[in-house]
C-alpha cells in the first residue's frame, strides 16, 4: 500500500515531538561531549539514574517529571521541551497556514522550521551560528532556486549576494566604529543563506521583521530587568530564523 500525502503529513506531525527530542539529545550531548548513538538522556547526567521508557515520552514526560530528574531533581535541559513542542507546533502551523498549497511546499516549510529551531537554540546557548549549518543551508537554498518552480534562480543568487554585501558592510562598519562585534560572521552567512532562499525581493521584509522583533525583545528586557539589559549582547540568530520562516511562508502562499 502506498502512503498518501495526507497520511504522510499526519505521520510527520506524530513524529515531530520524537524528532525534536532526538535533536535535543544531539544538542545537549554535543555540549557534554557525549555520543549521539548512546544518548546522554538515557541516564541522568548528574546521578546516573537510568531513565525509564515512560519518562522518555516527549512533552508528556517533561510535564510528569516537572522538568527535573525523577531521582535527584536536577533540572532537565530546556532544550528538550522547547524542541519537542517547537517541532510539533511548527509542523501544525505549516499545514494550517498553507491549507491549499501543494504537498512539497508544506513539507519544505516543516523541514525549514526543523532546521531553524535547533539553529536558534544553538545560537542562544553558544552565541554563534556554526558554518556546518549556515553554509549547507545557503547551498541548499540555491539548489531549490534552480530546481523548484515557484522561485527564480537569478533572484535567489542575487538575494545571496545582496544579503552578504549588505550584512558584511554592516558588520565591518559596526566593528570599526564601535570597536566591537555587533553582527557576527555567522549572522552574515545566515542572512546570505536567507537571501538565497527567499530571493532579493523579500530581503527588505526579512531584515525589517528580524530587526523589529530583536528591538522589541531588547525593550522588553529593559522594562523587565532594567537598563543594564540593554547593554548585553543578544543572539540575533533566533530573530533571523523566525523572520525568514514567516517571510518564506508569505512568499510562497
Ligand atoms: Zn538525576
Amino acid at each position: 500500500m502506498i502512503m498518501s500525502k495526507e497520511h504522510f503529513l499526519v505521520l510527520l506531525i506524530l513524529s515531530a515531538p520524537f524528532l525534536g527530542s532526538y535533536v535535543s539529545t544531539i544538542l545537549v550531548g554535543a555540549g557534554q561531549k557525549q555520543s549521539i548513538i548512546n544518548p546522554v538522556f538515557s541516564n541522568c547526567s548528574n546521578c546516573g539514574h537510568q531513565i525509564l521508557l515512560i519518562h522518555k515520552i516527549p512533552i508528556l514526560a517533561y510535564i510528569i517529571l516537572k522538568g527535573a530528574c525523577y531521582r535527584c531533581k536536577t533540572p532537565i535541559s530546556w532544550t528538550y521541551i522547547t524542541l519537542e513542542t517547537g517541532f510539533l507546533i511548527s509542523s501544525v502551523l505549516a499545514i494550517l497556514v498553507l491549507p491549499n498549497q501543494t504537498f512539497d511546499r508544506i513539507f519544505f516549510a516543516i523541514i525549514l522550521a526543523w532546521i531553524f529551531l535547533p539553529l536558534s537554540i544553538f545560537d542562544i546557548q553558544k552565541q554563534r551560528l556554526p558554518d556546518l549549518a549556515t553554509i549547507p543551508l545557503a547551498c541548499a537554498a540555491l539548489v531549490q532556486g534552480y530546481f523548484l518552480p515557484y522561485v527564480n534562480f537569478i533572484d535567489c543568487l542575487f538575494g545571496l549576494i545582496l544579503g552578504f554585501v549588505l550584512s558584511a558592510t554592516v558588520s565591518i562598519s559596526y566593528c570599526k566604529i564601535r570597536g566591537q562585534t555587533g553582527l557576527g560572521w555567522g549572522d552574515v552567512k545566515l542572512i546570505s543563506a536567507v537571501g538565497a532562499l527567499i530571493g532579493w525581493q523579500f530581503l527588505p521584509w526579512f531584515v525589517f521583521f528580524a530587526s523589529i522583533s530583536a528591538l522589541m525583545y531588547v525593550i522588553l528586557q529593559i522594562i523587565i530587568r532594567g537598563r543594564q539589559a540593554g547593554r548585553e549582547r543578544i543572539p540575533f540568530g533566533p530573530f533571523l530564523c523566525g523572520s525568514c520562516w514567516l517571510v518564506w511562508l508569505y512568499s510562497i502562499s
